[in-house]
């Protein structure tokens, strides 16, 4: 058996805040309506399982808010059933934390809520720490990431990656990135770059190339990239990503 470390688990497109300095955005624009569907998640289980891969800490960050995502409460049980799954961590706004049932808390073994400016859901949010407060970690504004200022000013590469995959995207595992690097592709008048990733079939790790994890053409200009000289706060108003 292999162990796989991490996985990015890209599920729905949409969210309810435009964020600025939205590190998805690039994502989210190109498919906007993004949902991973039921015969994605059922191949990606049945490729990992028959590549004999074991996913010890499986993330579920978006691109955009992943309590959107139509399929959650049936992927959840799904997911944790299949056997090649360990943990299961969840970033969230927290704006629909509290529609949650009890039957999905029992697959999540971790969650982020980010409270950005304007939450408003303070109360819901703390009847839901009563009861899973063990699993959860509030992340409040002030101790948001700050953001590379100017992505058009390259930035060093080779450089340490902050967003490193890989991550499954519908029936494409990319290799090497998180969500970052479609932003930096607009910026590079990229529509995609096959180098990136490999079709979600078994195997699919095979296709790594050692060595270009935070050295690609695209780390110059993505937010991944740890190099950048100059930092912002995230805000959470006038991303025009939606
Ligand atoms: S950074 Fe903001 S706009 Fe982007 S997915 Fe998160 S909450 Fe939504
Ligand atoms: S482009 Fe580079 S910095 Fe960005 S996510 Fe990919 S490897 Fe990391």
């Amino acid at each position: 058996m292999r162990k796989i470390p991490m996985m990015r688990f890209e599920v729905a497109s949409a969210c309810q805040y435009d964020c600025a300095m939205c590190a998805h955005g690039g994502m989210r624009l190109r498919a906007p309506r993004y949902q991973l569907s039921l015969d994605q998640l059922e191949r990606f289980i049945e490729a990992t399982r028959q590549s004999d891969y074991f996913i010890e800490d499986l993330r579920m960050h978006g691109p955009g808010e992943p309590l959107l995502w139509d399929h959650l409460e049936h992927a959840l049980p799904r997911l944790k059933a299949s056997g090649v799954i360990g943990r299961i961590f969840i970033a969230t706004n927290g704006l629909l934390v509290h529609k949650l049932s009890e039957a999905s808390w029992e697959h999540i073994d971790e969650m982020r809520i980010s409270l950005y400016d304007g939450f408003t859901r303070q109360d819901e949010v703390r009847a839901v720490m009563a009861r899973h407060g063990d699993k959860i970690i509030l992340n409040e504004c002030d101790d948001f990431l700050e953001l590379p200022a100017d992505l058009a000013h390259a930035a060093p590469v080779p450089c340490h990656c902050r967003c490193d995959g890989p991550m499954l995207y519908g029936d494409r595992m990319y290799l090497y990135c998180g969500p970052p690097v479609f932003s930096a592709m607009d910026l590079m008048g990229m529509d995609d770059d096959a180098a990136l990733w490999t079709a979600v079939a078994p195997g699919y790790m095979d296709a790594v190339v050692p060595g270009r994890l935070g050295n690609l053409a695209q780390c110059a200009h993505c937010w991944g990239n740890s190099s950048f000289d100059t930092w912002v706060p995230q805000s959470t108003q006038g991303g025009g990503w939606k």
